[in-house]
Order: structure tokens, then sequence, then C-alpha cells
């Protein structure tokens, strides 16, 4: 079934990594906030991180916004208007950087490795703030050469189902699209995009769908199986 695929182009977020996008009403944002020197009181803190993700996440599925998402720090410009300094926002963007990252569970770093040996692993990434602390984690998670090439939304705002962040990273690898399988959780963005890219996909996380070619529980079972 895969022979002729010589490429994997993965999602991260409930792919390979989980426990992302901390943002509940339960969430206390000022406590990192103060831990790196923000000087915002409590409040209005909580209060400019709950306004940007709202913002976000609002824009996030429309496809008004899929080509030109907008970044954390477009968000609390227009949010708080003119009135705080570069180092403020910039300690702010951090402070959300640090709710939506996640972690890399040892055992999927390790099915990473073993996929890696028979496959040419790519990244299809949508995050919202920086990709800074996601380079960073990657890193301390000994996968990061493991990608022989990434694209994340934050760095160009084209978000799924967009095709365009596929082909990009297609495009790097330099293959054609019928090398390639999209692995991903979502069936509306990974599935999606991969579809409207013409490239197949198989969904992981439980989710299935007529459209994708195989659906495993999650990507230790796929590595096991595939
Ligand atoms: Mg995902």
């Amino acid at each position: 079934m895969f022979s002729e695929k010589t490429a994997l182009l993965l999602d991260m977020n409930s792919t390979f990594m989980f426990g992302e996008d901390r943002f509940s009403d339960a969430e206390d944002f000022s406590l990192y906030y103060s831990k790196i020197g923000g000087t915002l009181a409590h409040g209005e803190i909580n209060r400019i991180i709950r306004s940007v993700y709202k913002y976000l996440d609002a824009r996030y599925p429309d496809e008004n916004f899929r080509h030109n998402f907008p970044s954390v720090e477009t968000a609390i410009h227009e949010l708080t208007g003119a009135q705080l300094g570069k180092d403020e926002i910039k300690k702010i963007v951090e402070t959300f950087a640090f709710h939506e990252l996640g972690y890399i569970p040892k055992d999927y770093a390790a099915a990473l490795h073993t996929l890696r040996q028979r496959f040419t692993l790519a990244a299809v990434i949508d995050i919202w703030s920086p990709k800074t602390a996601w380079l960073e984690t990657f890193d301390r998670a000994g996968i990061a050469h493991l990608f022989s090439a990434m694209s994340f939304s934050s760095d160009h705002g084209m978000v799924k189902p967009s095709p365009k962040s596929f082909e990009l990273v297609l495009n790097q690898l330099g293959i054609s699209k019928a090398a390639a399988i999209v692995i991903g959780d979502s069936p509306r963005r990974d599935l999606g995009g991969a579809n409207n890219a013409g490239i197949d996909c198989i969904l992981v996380g439980g989710a299935e769908h007529p459209h994708a070619l195989q659906s495993f529980s999650n990507l230790l079972e796929l590595c096991e199986k595939i």
C-alpha cells in the first residue's frame, strides 16, 4: 500500500506533541509572566492573554484568514492599542507561547526515530506564537534533526486546511505529492489540507474518515503497523 511513498508530512499537535494550548479559564497566565519579569498587574495580563486567545481562536477556522493568519503580536496590538512598550509585548508573546507549547512524550520521539529509518520526515505545523520555543523543544527531545523540511504557520500566516503549507514542504523536499503521505489527527485541517493539495492522508488519534487512506489510534500504532 505504501510502496511508492517516501515521505511522511507530519502534523504536530495531538500527533506527536500533547498537552498543548493551555488557555482554559483555570489557567493563571501571570505565573509565568511574572517569572520572566513582566510588570503588568495579575488581572491585566490574564485579561490580555485571554482576549488574544479569543481573537485568534475566532479567526483560526475562518477562511478569510487562511493565508494571512494574524500573529500573536498583531492580536496584542489590535486589542491593546499603542499603550504597551516593545519589551512588554515581547513578554506577553513569550507567555502566550509558554501556554501554547505542549510536550513530546519519549515513546513518540522514539517512534519518529523509527519512522525516519524508512521515510523522509517533514512537519507541517500550525502554531500561533513564533516558533522559537518549539525548535528548542524539538532539540531537547532529540528530534530536530529528523525533519528534512518544516513549515510553521507563524512564519508565513498560511493555516490548514490551506494546501499551501503542504506544497511548501513538498517543494523543500523536492518530491511529488504522489510520494508523500500526510499524518495528522484532524479530519478538517490535516485530511482537508492534504486533500486540497492532492496528497494522501492517514489519520491518527482516533478519527476516521472515508477520504483517509487509513486510521490509527495514535502515531505509536501507526509506527508498529505501517
Ligand atoms: Mg493536530
